[in-house]
C-alpha cells in the first residue's frame, strides 16, 4: 500500500501524476455522482460528497490506483420536479464520460474504472463504457456498475451496524443519510429529518414516474432513523466491495493479455 502517497489527482501536479505512473499507478477511478434534491436536510452535491469519499477509500485500497475528478453533475430528470436540481440528457452524460476516458487514454493509463453511486447515472455509464471501450487506444474500461449490489450493501451494513429498521429502496432516507452523517454531521440538518415514502419502489418506475409521484419531501424510507455509526460501516463495506470488483476485473484483464 502506497498509502503515504497522495492519489487524488485534483491535488497532484502533473509531476506528480507522471511519478505515480511510473511508479506503476496504472488506474484511474472515475466517480460519477450527482446535483439533486436530497430530502429537506441534505445538499445537492450529497451523491457527489459521498462518490468523493468512496473514491478516496477505494484509491487508498488499490495500490494501482488513482482517483481521477468526480463527476459532480449527472443524470437526474426523475429528481426535476424539486427545486435546485441540475440534470444533464444522458447523451451529454455520455459524453463527458467519453471525454474524461479519452483524456486517460491519452495519457497512457491502462485502465480506467467507472464507477457509478446515483442510481440515474447507471444506464448511461453502462452504455457509454461499451461504446468508449472501441475508441481507447490504450486504457481498457472497468466497468464498476451493479446498482442492486450498492443497494444490497448498503441495507446489509446498515442491519449489520444494529439498526432494526428496513428500507425499500435508497434515497435520502436512513442509509444515505447515515452515510453523510459519517461523511460530515454539518451536512446533515438534523432539525428536519423526516420519514417518506416507505412503500416498495422499484428503479425502473421511479425513473420513468419521478420521486415526486411517490414521495412529497423527496425521502424513500425514514432519515430519522439514521445514524453516523451505521454510514461508517456503509462507506467500509461498499468501498471494499468496490475496489474489490476493480481488483478483480483488472487482474483478470492482465491475465488475458499475458
Ligand atoms: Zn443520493
Amino acid at each position: 500500500m502506497v498509502s503515504d502517497k497522495k492519489f487524488k489527482m485534483e491535488e497532484m501536479s502533473w509531476k506528480e501524476i507522471e511519478e505515480a505512473k511510473e511508479e506503476g499507478k496504472d488506474t484511474v477511478v472515475l466517480m460519477m455522482g450527482s446535483f439533486e434534491q436530497h430530502g429537506p436536510h441534505m445538499p445537492m452535491k450529497t451523491d457527489t460528497y459521498i462518490s468523493d469519499e468512496l473514491g478516496v477509500r477505494i484509491a487508498e485500497r488499490l495500490d494501482f490506483a488513482l482517483m481521477g475528478p468526480t463527476l459532480s453533475v449527472g443524470v437526474s430528470g426523475h429528481h426535476m420536479d424539486f427545486p435546485g436540481t441540475v440534470s444533464l440528457s444522458s447523451d451529454v452524460f455520455m459524453k463527458l464520460i467519453e471525454e474524461h476516458c479519452k483524456s486517460f487514454d491519452e495519457h497512457g493509463f491502462e485502465f480506467i474504472a467507472l464507477v457509478p453511486f446515483h442510481g440515474g447515472n447507471f444506464a448511461p455509464a453502462k452504455t457509454a463504457a461499451a461504446e468508449i471501450a472501441e475508441e481507447m487506444k490504450k486504457s481498457k474500461i472497468l466497468l464498476v456498475a451493479d446498482l442492486e449490489r450498492n443497494t444490497k450493501i448498503m441495507m446489509e451494513s446498515f442491519k449489520e451496524a444494529g439498526m432494526e429498521y428496513e428500507e425499500k429502496a435508497v434515497h435520502s432516507g436512513a442509509t444515505e443519510t447515515s452515510v453523510m452523517l459519517a461523511i460530515d454531521e454539518d451536512l446533515v440538518d438534523e432539525d428536519r429529518l423526516e420519514k417518506g415514502y416507505e412503500g416498495k419502489v422499484d428503479n425502473s418506475s421511479l425513473f420513468t414516474e419521478g420521486l415526486k409521484h411517490f414521495t412529497d419531501n423527496g425521502i424513500l424510507g425514514d432519515a430519522r432513523k439514521a445514524s453516523k455509526e451505521a454510514g461508517e460501516l456503509i462507506l467500509k463495506n461498499l468501498s471494499k466491495d468496490l475496489a474489490e470488483q476493480i481488483d478483480e476485473k483488472r487482474s483478470s484483464l492482465l491475465m488475458k493479455s499475458d
